[in-house]
């Protein structure tokens, strides 16, 4: 039974610890008896670290992750023989659906027919997806990586070259990749300090990084009046983190206050692509010197790019000693690679399209809309945001302004109920958040199955009825 707010409008994010414990147990207990086989496979793997090929994998919620089998478009069968609506879509890297057929058949070509994978020779796809990015996001020129993080790191590299400054700002509990300079936290004096967990950090990270709240324009001000930033990296609003949606005006003074201090700045799109086909640059009109994107766009391949302007481009070549053609800094041997670039023009040209986007986006605005009604029904002190083809919930309201507020926000109990509630009724939302991504193949009816799943999950959270 729903629980009564008709004389308090907004009860707490876990209206009660016990009732949420006792839930989580069920919870637990149905995904395990369900999953012998993922759980076999877990146990048999003693030869990885963290039994798992990515340490990360290990945080699945139930103990033990789900073992793939087969995934297509929008849809995941485990080897148990579970299928699941998918909105995790790995974290952004699938956002155009699982195996999508044109890139499929890009790769097949490359692979089969043209053969070559890794030559260390360009392909002509290299020019058309470089001009389709110029197009999309505004950069005239463009470089290429395997991965989002590659693509911050080497163009954190041509900012420091270009400015001769040390520094990149980032914002508090902001994510770019396994980059050194962006795990930073303010600390007490509000220097950067590194954020709690960040493993073997090489230098103390007032070092390399300033740090302020995102949607803080006067922090902002005061930390690049230092003079010593090279580049502020952002995300045009924190993804990881929950979403964290930039305040009106906000991003127009970042630009500003970047020219007048003389500071590149680095858009890093590489979830916020979401907002649209050109990301979020082309959706509210931003002027970044750098663009940084990476996992969706090769289709689940490999892939990432950098672009940048004319002008860095000529204050880089001012400097004719480095080396960025060899062992310079900024090289990676399968960057580029023809099979990478073969699956980034398909994706780009007939998957992630204008047609597609505008579907994705109306998904997630049904998506949020279904959420929003259920947290306005109970009462919990949950939020809603919503940045183009996905959505996230969050266990504050209102909606956090920084990256420290929506930290202070998780609560890892709740967090586990809501993902193995849904896991065990077939819907998989991102792992380490509470994402859901459209894809091309995502339909209304999988909307709707998330918005009764996630109706049915609150209101056993609020009831009183007996856990069973
Ligand atoms: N930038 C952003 C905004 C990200 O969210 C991530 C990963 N979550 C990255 C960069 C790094 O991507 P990758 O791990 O694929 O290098």
């Amino acid at each position: 039974m729903a629980h009564d707010t008709s004389s308090d409008p907004t009860v707490a994010a876990v209206p009660s610890r016990d009732r949420l414990v006792a839930l989580l147990d069920r919870e637990r207990a149905a995904y395990a008896a369900a999953r012998p086989r993922s759980r076999a496979l877990f146990d048999a793997a003693d030869h990885l670290f963290g039994r798992v090929p990515m340490t990360w994998m290990a945080k699945w919620s139930g103990g033990f992750p789900l073992y793939l089998d087969t995934a297509r478009g929008n849809r995941i069968r485990d080897v148990d023989g579970h299928t699941y609506v998918d909105f995790a879509l790995g974290d952004t890297g699938a956002m155009a659906g699982h195996s999508p057929a044109a890139t499929v058949a890009a790769v097949r070509r490359q692979l089969e027919e043209l053969g070559g994978v890794t030559t260390m020779l360009p392909t002509a796809d290299a020019e058309w997806v470089g001009a389709e990015l110029s197009r999309r996001f505004g950069l005239p020129l463009w470089s290429f990586t395997l991965t989002a993080t590659d693509a911050n790191r080497w163009a954190i590299r041509l900012a420091r070259l270009a400015t001769g400054r040390p520094k990149i700002l980032v914002f508090s509990y902001c994510y770019h990749g396994s980059v050194d300079e962006i795990f930073a936290v303010p600390g007490a004096d509000g220097r950067a300090v590194s954020r709690p967990g960040n493993v073997g950090e090489p230098v103390p990270l007032d070092l390399t990084t300033r740090v302020v709240e995102f949607n803080d324009a006067e922090a902002l001000e005061r930390a690049l009046a230092h003079g010593d930033v090279a580049a502020v990296l952002m995300e045009p609003a924190l993804t990881n983190i929950g979403i964290v949606l930039p305040e009106p005006g906000y991003l127009d003074r970042v630009r500003e206050l970047c020219t007048a201090a003389g500071t590149l700045l680095m858009i890093d799109e590489t979830h916020t692509f979401s907002a649209g086909p050109g990301g979020a640059t082309a959706a509210w009109g931003l002027r970044p010197d750098v663009l940084v994107i990476g996992k969706s766009i090769g289709g689940g391949i490999p892939s990432g790019a950098y672009g940048i302007t004319d002008e860095l481009a000529d204050r880089v070549g001012a400097h004719p000693d480095a080396d960025l053609v060899d062992v310079g800094g900024v090289g990676g041997t399968l960057a580029g690679n023809a099979l990478s670039v073969a699956a980034m023009r398909a994706t780009l040209e007939n998957v992630l399209t204008d047609a597609a986007f505008g579907h994705m986006v109306d998904l997630a605005t049904r998506f949020t809309a279904g959420v929003r009604t259920t947290i306005d029904r109970t009462g919990v002190a949950w939020s809603v945001q919503q940045l183009g083809a996905r959505s996230e919930y969050r266990f504050a309201a209102p909606a956090p302004r920084t990256g420290t507020e929506s930290a202070n926000g998780a609560d890892d109990d709740l967090d586990e109920y809501v993902h193995l509630f849904m896991v065990n009724r077939g819907i998989l939302i991102t792992p380490f958040h509470n994402m859901a991504l459209m894809c091309p193949d995502t339909t209304v009816a999988d909307v709707d199955r998330h918005t009764d799943v996630f109706a049915a999950c609150v209101d056993e959270l609020v009831g009183d009825g007996p856990v069973g």
